[in-house]
């Protein structure tokens, strides 16, 4: 009996071969280029090579039966317990997928579907002690960053002093930070450049840490100088659809509906078309995950979910205002996790 037993359960399999990274580290909590797991209904399995073999027994010693070996080991060892069906994973290649074919000939492979990823949906009470932990340093990159942020200053400059910021922290990247400003703002993940930054322009900067191997994200645009009217009233509108979404959101509520919250209340002011990504994603392990604030997904939303909120209205030509925080669905509401100012701040 082992926690992944439902699963087994579940598709009606002996045994579950976990290989994606983001798995393999959900379950073992122990990070490797080259590692396989297999969750049977008796002990759980971890194989890898030497340059980890040592490192994981001593990390994963009572949780798993460390060996060594990859695809044909495991197959020996699942002829070896009797195992005749063995669940796959989402997000396996299909050149993975033709080893395993060859390797496991004689044994049934059952998609096991998003299971693994529905579990990360929940995250548990550690999981969110950890990614509040990243976002806490994320909002020190933020600080840290302001005082830097000047004339002719260019989109380079700011993204590498934030990562820097976070990276001296202790922390690792959660993603490659966008740094985008004036009419390089209206491409939700513009490219960084060497492009000066000039009096009167937005800085969209969206980034975050990754600590113990959990993530966190927050956008914040912020403006060199006095921006004109159009800019100032978009902001606002920006922020109001941000604040209206997070207020909605609550256990038992459709993910879609909250993105449409945001959309109704862009839509106020005329600004609805010019919000062109989903409302949110899911954050834990993986900066992407499921379930998503998007007009497509009727999840229920359940408490553990941390989801992104990050309206945007992006300008062709113009300019790009983004306001993205985290939220904790609890079981009585929810809790906002991203605690840096979203008022503009105007250096
Ligand atoms: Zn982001
Ligand atoms: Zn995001």
């Amino acid at each position: 009996m082992n926690g992944y037993s439902d699963i087994l359960e579940k598709y009606g399999v002996d045994a579950a071969l976990v290989t994606t990274a983001p798995n393999t580290f959900y379950i073992g909590g122990y990070e490797s280029t080259n590692c396989r797991i297999l969750l049977t209904r008796g002990e759980n399995f971890f194989f890898t090579d030497m340059r980890y073999f040592e490192e994981a027994t001593d990390f994963l010693g009572g949780k798993f039966c460390v060996r060594l070996g990859g695809v044909g080991e495991i197959a020996q060892l699942a002829e070896q317990l009797g195992i005749k069906t063995l669940g796959v994973e989402y997000g396996v290649t299909f050149t993975e997928y033709e080893l395993f074919r060859e390797a496991f000939r004689g044994i049934k492979l059952v998609a096991t579907d998003s299971a693994f990823a529905d579990l990360r949906a929940v995250k548990t009470s550690a999981e969110i002690s950890l990614i509040k932990d990243a976002q806490k340093v994320t909002e020190q990159a933020f600080e840290e960053i302001l005082p830097f942020i000047k004339k002719g200053v260019t989109e380079i400059d700011i993204a590498a002093r934030l990562e820097y910021a976070i990276l001296r922290r202790g922390c690792e990247l959660a993603f490659d930070s966008i740094v985008a400003f004036g009419e390089n703002g209206s491409k939700p993940h513009a490219h960084r450049s060497t492009k000066p930054l000039c009096e009167g322009e937005f800085v969209t900067m969206d980034f975050g840490a990754k600590y113990k191997g959990y993530c966190s994200d927050m956008t914040r645009t912020v403006a060199l100088g006095a921006v004109d009217d159009a800019k100032s009233r978009a902001y606002e509108a920006v922020l109001q659809a941000n604040i209206a979404a997070e207020q909605a959101v609550k256990a038992g509520v459709r993910c879609c509906d909250i993105d449409a919250v945001a959309r109704k209340s862009l839509a106020k002011h005329g600004l609805d078309g010019y919000f062109t990504h989903s409302l949110g994603h899911s954050v834990g392990v993986e900066i992407h995950e499921m379930p998503a604030f998007s007009p497509k997904c009727e999840d229920l939303l359940v408490p553990g979910n941390i989801v992104t909120v990050e309206p945007g209205v992006y300008i062709p030509g113009q300019f790009g205002i983004r306001i993205e925080d985290m939220v904790l669905v609890t079981d009585c509401g929810v809790e906002v996790l991203t605690n840096s100012e979203k008022k503009l701040i105007t250096l």
